[in-house]
């Protein structure tokens, strides 16, 4: 990570002096105030690792650490899908569902630093079984891996799709095939994403009773279907939520695809940094 800050210093020409801080979006829980990675499930023998400090040591600049789903929202917020938003919530739809909230132009970490876990808002009493520990999380209905897997287990239990054969051949799936399918008049992968879009939905309505935010945008490799998604949530949310307020949200794509986590770090880091070399920044423009 040293290394590749200093290469990129070196590529873009910029003067050592000019940079303000170095931001991390980073994965785990962890907390964002002593820059510690408490454990980080997709990094082997990452426990409770003082990322900051090491960094910071390594490149001699000041180094701001973020969980990185809610890095990707800062991100968004400031040069995405979320510019302009009084307020504004990410939903990553992966693996699982991450989450980022910005009210009032800051992020929401919350006084645990987990503020923003969507993908763990219980939407089914007594459903799916999450790894969390927890029974009946979004992401075990609306992640990119839940809309494969209820698919697989559908036809598993005798459902008819023309995925069939690929699914007893134990060919993997992912949420491409199921949209695939669909278009194709599978009816099975109808069924499938109508059930995971409307629990999306039904995820946006709860969160919102909650919020009120402004605008909802959904990221991650199920956001890549685009319109199919978009027009299916917001059908589900136009459906489901109450009519007694003018208070529904907008739902969006995201804009900055993979990017939005190192770009909101970046954002981050500049704005943590000290006021007068955050303007000494802003008056040569955007270095940071
Ligand atoms: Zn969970």
């Amino acid at each position: 990570m040293a290394e590749l800050v200093y290469s990129l210093i070196a590529s873009a020409g910029v003067d050592r002096r000019q940079i303000v801080g170095v931001g991390v979006g980073a994965p785990g829980p962890m907390s964002h105030e002593q820059g510690l990675i408490y454990r980080a499930p997709n990094l082997p023998g990452w426990v409770n690792i003082p990322l900051r400090n090491l960094f910071s040591g390594q490149i001699g600049l000041p180094v701001v650490v973020e969980n990185d789903a809610n890095a990707a929202a800062f991100g968004e917020f400031k040069a995405g899908a979320g510019r302009r938003a009084h307020s504004m919530v990410l939903l990553t739809l992966g693996t699982g569902i991450g989450g980022g909230l910005v009210l009032n132009g800051k992020l929401w970490r919350g006084r645990f630093d987990n503020a923003g876990e969507i993908g763990h808002l219980i939407v089914q009493v007594d459903g799916r079984a999450c790894p969390c520990g927890q029974r009946g999380c979004l992401e075990r209905y609306a992640s990119a891996n839940a809309v494969a897997e209820l698919l697989v287990e559908a036809v598993r239990a005798g459902k008819p799709s023309i995925l069939a054969d690929r699914i007893r051949a134990n060919e993997a799936l992912d949420a491409r095939d199921v949209l695939d399918a669909l278009q194709q008049g599978d009816a099975l992968a109808r069924d499938t994403w109508e059930h995971s879009t409307r629990h999306l939905a039904i995820g946006i309505a709860s969160v919102q009773h909650v919020l009120n935010a402004q605008r909802y945008i959904l990221g991650g490799g199920l956001a890549k279907a685009g319109a199919p998604l978009l027009d299916a949530v917001k059908r589900h949310l136009e459906q489901t939520y109450w009519k007694i307020a003018p208070d529904c949200p907008e739902v969006v794509l995201a804009e900055l695809g993979s990017d939005a986590g190192a770009i909101g770090a970046a954002m981050l880091a500049r704005e943590g940094a000290p006021a007068s070399a955050a303007v000494g920044s802003e008056a040569r423009g955007r270095s940071s």
